[in-house]
This record gives structure tokens, C-alpha cells and sequence, in this order.
């Protein structure tokens, strides 16, 4: 068997201890001879991994009981719509702060159902850094804050949690939940689709304050409130069933690891050897703000983008796989997830090095 290490933005690598378990189970899940994906969501066995998985995320991240956790569909492109849906009223305004392309993109789908107002965007650095929160141009009395905590694609990361007072706070936690131990009770909301830290594509986590689950416009379809998930055990239709056992499979691991605060300790070095790598070279450079910079996703330009190419065709032959930046910005992205472990991070800075002082 040959595995690379995959440093794919997502879905992206799962543990192999995982992967193992998944193939261990396949033919013969929890000993009712049928697979997990051939079983009732409604059966008694899946209720109880739905049940565990959901008090195991709990556990990892510290999950008041005043919050609901929901498992839906749809990514965190369908939350887009979502959250104005469930939070607003149509004249209502919501504010956003944009660091990037998937802020950028939240705002505008949430502009077909509310009044948006972007309070900050860092556009005009080509989204390199993250505006000063003392000049967010907030709106008094706006139905939420909105913003991504990591932008994917930029690299471009919060690392503390912005104030908004009694506003609820609605975070695209998508590339950077599980990655370190966070305050949940800061949110409102949190969502993310899980195909980065938490499991395969097609599952959606949201966590969310038990008191907003009333402010859904009622004409909204049923399978887009939140409130009716919280109502159902997230069992209103049939729920994607392969992917949230995979997603419990993770949970547990991360578990065995020592949870967040230990898998924490791991990403920050991880990101911190990978920015030292690449501070340290006259021939790589990432644009970000030093103090914003992501621990998931290491975009990362060559000096001379003509050899984008050969880097990424050796990055290859040489077992590092999916290094190729995003088609909007080009040269390269590392994205290190919890799954992507030091070993790769550093078998990645030593291919760099070796690239290096055979190109510039
Ligand atoms: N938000 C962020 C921060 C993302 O990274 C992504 C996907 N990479 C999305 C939203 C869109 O997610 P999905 O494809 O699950 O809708």
C-alpha cells in the first residue's frame, strides 16, 4: 500500500488509524453483519454512534449545554443561506466582516435574504491581513456578526475572538474547528462543513446558542431551520449516515490524542516550522500579516513562478501530494490539518530546501 502525505485544502487527509477502522468495520459494522452505510439511521445502533459522536464533539470542544449541535447537509455554502434565514428578519442588517474569498462569499449569498453591511474588509490588501477591529463599522442593533476565523484560501486567520456585545457572533469555522480548543461560549453560531478536521464531505457540523433557534423565519423550508434539527436529534430526513460515523470515528481519535489542547500543541508547531522554512529562504514567500497568519492553510509563492510546474511534479514523485495553490491565487498552499502530522510538515520543508538549492 503507498499513502502520500496529502496536504489537499479538502476534503482533505483523514488519520490512518481511522482509515483502518473503516476498513476493519466495512464488512461487518458493530456485528449486524451489514455495513454502516447499509443500516437504518433510525436502527438502534446508529442512533447510539449519532448520540456518542455528538457528546464526544461536546467533550472535545467544551460544548455548553445551553448550545445544540446539529449534524446537517448542504456545506457551509447552504450555511451561507442559512444563517440569515434562521437569524434575520428580511429588513434586517447583518454585518460582516470580510477577510477573504468565503467571507466575501457569505456575504453576498446573505444579501439575497437581509440587508448586508460589510463592517471590514481587507480587500484592499488582497486579503493579506485582517482589519483593525477598531474600525469595523458595526451596525447598532444587527441581527449577527458574521466572519470566517480561517480563510482557506488566503491562509489569512483570527486568532482571538472579535467582541461584538450582545450581538450574536456566526462563525465559518470550516477550515480551523478541532484544530486547538476554542471558547464556544463567545459564539452564537458556529458551522463548518466537515471535509477538513472533522470527516468526509457531505456532512455539516453547527453548533448553535439554544435561544436563536426561536428566531427562524417561519416560511423557511424545514430541512433550513435549524430549530427543526435540534427538535430531531439532526434525524429530521435520512442524515448522511457513512459520513458522521467516519466524523465519530475522528472525534474518538482526537479523544486517544489528548484532545484539542494536545492536537493544538501539534498544529501550532507545525505551522510555526513551516512560516520559519519559508521566512528563512529568499526563494519562498507567504504575503500574510505575520500575526494573522493561518495554522491550517500555508499558501506560499516561488520567487519565480515559472518553476510552479517542475515544484509541483517533484513535490509529487517525491510523496506530497495536492501542494497546488488555489486556481484564484496561484503558486502553492500546504494545508496542514490535524490528519497532515509533523512528519509531513517536515518531510515538505526538507523537499523545499532540497528544491531550492537545485533551482535558485
Ligand atoms: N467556507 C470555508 C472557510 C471553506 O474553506 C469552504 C470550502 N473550502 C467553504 C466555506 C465552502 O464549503 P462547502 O464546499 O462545504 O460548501
Amino acid at each position: 500500500m503507498h499513502r502520500v502525505h496529502n496536504f489537499s485544502a479538502g476534503p482533505a487527509a483523514l488519520p490512518e488509524a481511522v482509515l483502518d477502522q473503516i476498513r476493519a468495520d466495512i464488512p461487518d459494522w458493530n456485528g449486524s453483519g451489514m455495513s454502516v452505510m447499509e443500516v437504518s439511521h433510525r436502527g438502534k445502533d446508529f442512533v447510539q454512534l449519532a448520540a456518542q459522536a455528538e457528546r464526544d464533539l461536546r467533550e472535545l470542544l467544551a460544548i455548553p449545554d445551553e448550545y445544540a449541535v446539529l449534524f446537517m447537509q448542504g456545506g457551509a455554502t447552504l450555511q451561507f443561506a442559512v444563517a440569515p434565514l434562521n437569524l434575520s428578519a428580511a429588513g434586517d442588517t447583518a454585518d460582516y466582516v470580510v477577510t477573504g474569498s468565503w467571507g466575501k462569499k457569505a456575504a453576498q449569498e446573505a444579501g439575497r435574504f437581509c440587508k448586508v453591511n460589510v463592517a471590514a474588509s481587507s480587500a484592499d490588501s488582497n486579503f493579506t491581513n485582517i482589519p483593525d477591529p477598531g474600525s469595523w463599522q458595526l451596525t447598532d442593533g444587527a441581527a449577527y456578526l458574521h466572519y470566517t476565523p480561517n480563510e482557506t484560501i488566503g491562509g489569512v486567520e483570527f486568532h482571538t475572538v472579535p467582541e461584538c456585545g450582545d450581538v450574536p457572533l456566526v462563525a465559518d469555522m470550516s477550515s480551523t474547528i478541532l484544530s486547538r480548543p476554542i471558547d464556544v461560549g463567545r459564539f452564537g453560531v458556529i458551522y463548518a462543513g466537515a471535509q477538513k478536521n472533522i470527516g468526509p464531505a457531505g456532512l455539516t457540523v453547527v453548533i448553535v446558542r439554544k435561544d436563536l433557534l426561536e428566531r427562524a423565519r417561519p416560511e423557511a423550508p424545514s430541512l433550513l431551520q435549524w430549530k427543526v434539527y435540534a427538535e430531531s436529534e439532526s434525524m429530521t430526513n435520512t442524515p448522511p449516515t457513512f459520513a458522521w460515523y467516519v466524523a465519530a470515528l475522528v472525534f474518538r481519535y482526537l479523544k486517544r490524542q489528548g484532545g484539542l489542547a494536545a492536537v493544538g500543541e501539534v498544529n501550532r508547531r507545525k505551522a510555526a516550522s513551516l512560516y520559519a522554512a519559508i521566512d528563512a529562504s529568499d526563494f519562498y514567500s507567504n504575503p500574510v500579516r505575520p500575526d494573522c497568519r493561518s495554522w491550517m492553510n500555508v499558501p506560499f509563492i516561488l520567487g519565480d513562478s515559472a518553476l510552479d510546474g517542475r515544484f509541483l511534479a517533484e513535490a509529487q514523485a517525491a510523496g506530497l501530494a495536492n501542494l497546488k495553490g488555489h486556481r484564484s491565487v496561484g503558486g502553492m498552499r500546504a494545508s496542514i490539518y490535524n490528519a497532515t502530522g509533523e512528519d509531513a510538515v517536515q518531510a515538505l520543508i526538507d523537499f523545499m530546501r532540497d528544491f531550492e538549492q537545485r533551482c535558485a
